[in-house]
């Protein structure tokens, strides 16, 4: 039947075997071609049927290309299952018929059905075109994908643009970048497309700098492109570079999406660019991006991180159509920042509005009530969570209250709830615990702890910084030494601080002992000043906190070059008096630093705000918001 000529007069069906009144004078009857031009042309079911009823009273049901439109157009109108009868009543389809049912299943996700057909189609002896395969590949997953690809190969369609491009989003989907890469480092020509699956793939993956070389190496992108690597550095704790980035796509005249403001937003929320945060929101207000829900809580996510609760409020309290996420961003900002009865009453309207909280209103509330102190309270939703929410909680919960009951000094109830838990604690939790066995100066629980972590190779760096802090805290500078012997051993090293300031929308980014930034030397003078201010004001350094077992003077100079030390000198030499200072540290703020903080809030009348691995501290006048408990 495939080879029969195209649009071939079919002999008519007698006359008289149809109702005259539905049979149109033979001079009107629509051509063969004519029918394949309106099949082309249909855009609904209705108009589909009509089109197969012509076609079966003209009696053109064995025309091929008739019959390949009439099975295209059923399923471009959503009707797969009648596509498919057609299919299965034609006799030995063609690989044409063949590739189009293919490609209907596989443009829906059928993986199964796509393969039954293709596996059919060889079994009748059906060869594949390319096109079949560029069908196959369209939804098919990794291990399909590596079969396809040896098929590919036997048919001598490896080489085809389509199929390659096909089978290198495929490898890229599945994660398996080194095939990715295979492809594309040996396709004679690289469609946008096949460079966009292939960036993807890098900055999905990680490999942000060969994403970048091949960004850089890219003739035309377009904003997906933008987007893509954007978007990775963001993911990947590169937020500098995917600002840097942004700033690069402006000027070149591409207008941002939706995706690149999200991906912008957490970027600055993650460097605590308050200011690029601000110019990032008017830009979206004055290029008429939607504020839709999904952009207001990055915006509030944004703020809340950048240390502005009150912008992150005014969002919210704009959102049209708020959903639990929007909620939960609020909730999780008050929490951050210890306003523990601004929390909580958010979490009281949220349930009375009969949303129903998820696990993450949970972590939000849990959090706040451990950053505010408030055992009771923090029970209470704990087990709210579990019997009335229905809801498990996980290893994060847990994590909030063991913080709560740490901190407020229950160290055996947090010690038995780690135990009794039904999922498998991870190193935060139990560090969480050693934190607070370090605040009580509980050695033998913190010793225990310690010694369990090591011997079930639960240990991390900050396991082992601080069981350090709690031999340190009573003197025992041999368990100090110990442990620091046993992190050599391990080849475990301290994650490095890293402290950034934003000062006239540039983020500057500090090292410990940090001496490269081009204001240095003026850095170092502040500090040395500093130094002056705290002597005069007969400050001591806490030496045990600092994880090495050398001389004093040493210590006390290690503890002069922290980042975020550099960052508030930095700070104060390059902004106006009475300028808040704005500081995002990667690990917990040391308590000698918080001591130091304070002092220089209380001297140079500043307001500092430090934002830790763990929570917001605002230094004023001599004292942080946290209380000296975090
Ligand atoms: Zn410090
Ligand atoms: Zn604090």
């Amino acid at each position: 039947m495939s080879s029969s000529p195209l649009f071939t007069s079919q002999p008519s069906a007698p006359p008289i075997s149809r109702p005259p009144n539905l049979s149109p004078p033979s001079s009107h009857r629509p051509t063969p071609e004519k029918l394949a031009f309106l099949l082309d042309k249909s855009r609904n079911l209705n108009q589909v049927l009509q089109l197969h009823a012509v076609i079966l009273r003209q009696g053109h049901e064995c025309n091929p290309i008739l019959n390949f439109k009439l099975q295209k157009s059923y399923s471009n109108v959503g009707r797969l299952d009648r596509s498919f009868s057609l299919f299965k009543r034609t006799a030995n389809p063609d690989v044409f018929l063949y590739t189009a049912i293919i490609n209907a299943h596989s443009s829906r996700g059928l993986h199964s059905q796509t393969f039954e057909l293709y596996v059919e189609m060889l079994s009748q002896g059906v060869e594949p075109n390319a096109f079949t395969f560029s069908s196959l590949l369209k939804s098919c997953l990794i291990k399909d994908g590596v079969l396809l690809h040896c098929q590919a190969i036997k048919f001598g369609f490896d080489g085809d643009l389509f199929v390659r491009t096909g089978l290198l989003d495929v490898y890229a989907k599945g994660g398996d970048v080194w095939s990715a890469r295979q492809l594309f480092d040996t396709m004679s020509e690289r469609s946008l497309v096949a460079s966009t699956a292939m960036l993807t793939c890098f900055a999905k993956h990680g490999h942000l700098d060969d994403a970048r070389v091949l960004f850089d190496g890219m003739e035309e992108k377009d904003v997906v492109c933008w987007n893509v690597m954007i978007d990775g550095y963001s993911q990947h704790g590169r937020p500098n570079d995917a600002l840097v980035l942004f700033h690069q796509m402006l000027k070149e005249k591409l207008k941002p999406t939706e995706i690149t403001v999200l991906s912008v937003l957490s970027a600055c929320g993650q460097l605590g660019a308050l200011e690029l945060g601000k110019w990032v929101h008017s830009y979206i207000v004055n290029n008429r991006i939607q504020v839709n829900v999904h952009v207001g809580t990055a915006l509030i996510d944004m703020y809340a991180k950048c240390g502005s609760l009150e912008d992150a409020r005014i969002v919210f309290d704009g959102i049209m159509g708020k959903d639990v996420v929007a909620w939960n961003s609020m909730i999780v900002g008050y929490a951050m920042h210890g306003f523990s009865q601004e929390a909580l009453e958010l979490f009281d309207e949220l349930c009375r509005k009969k949303f129903r909280p998820t696990d993450i209103t949970f972590i939000g509330v849990l959090n706040a009530c451990a950053h505010g102190g408030l055992v009771s309270e923090g029970k209470a939703l704990f087990s709210l969570m579990k019997e009335v929410y229905d809801l498990e909680p996980k290893v994060e919960h847990y994590g909030c209250m063991v913080n709560l009951l740490g901190r407020a000094g229950h160290l055996e109830e947090a010690y038995n709830l780690i135990k009794d838990m039904n999922v498998d604690p991870d190193p935060v939790l139990w560090g969480t615990l050693l934190g607070a066995c370090r605040l009580y100066g509980n050695t033998s629980l913190g010793e225990e702890i310690a010694k369990y972590l090591v011997n079930e190779n639960l240990a991390n760096d900050g396991t082992y910084v601080l069981l350090s802090n709690i031999y340190a805290g009573v003197g025992n500078w041999d368990g100090v030494a110990k442990v620091r012997a046993m992190m050599k051993e391990r080849g475990i090293q301290k994650e490095p601080g890293c402290s950034s300031i934003e000062v006239n929308n540039k983020v500057h980014e500090f090292l410990a002992g940090d001496l490269r930034h081009p204001k240095s030397k003026n850095i170092y003078m502040m500090l040395e000043e500093i130094n002056q201010w705290l002597k005069a004001h007969e400050y001591s350094p806490r030496t045990e906190t600092v994880l090495r077992d050398i001389e004093e003077s040493e210590k006390k100079q290690s503890l002069g070059v922290h980042s975020e030390r550099l960052a508030i000198a930095f700070g104060l030499i390059s902004t106006s008096p009475g300028t808040t200072i704005k500081i995002v540290k990667n690990l917990r703020v040391c308590s000698d630093c918080h001591t130091v903080t304070k002092l220089i809030s209380k001297i140079t009348g500043r307001r500092i705000v430090v934002r830790d691995r763990n929570r917001f501290h605002h230094f004023e006048n001599g004292i942080c918001s946290c209380g000296d408990y975090w």
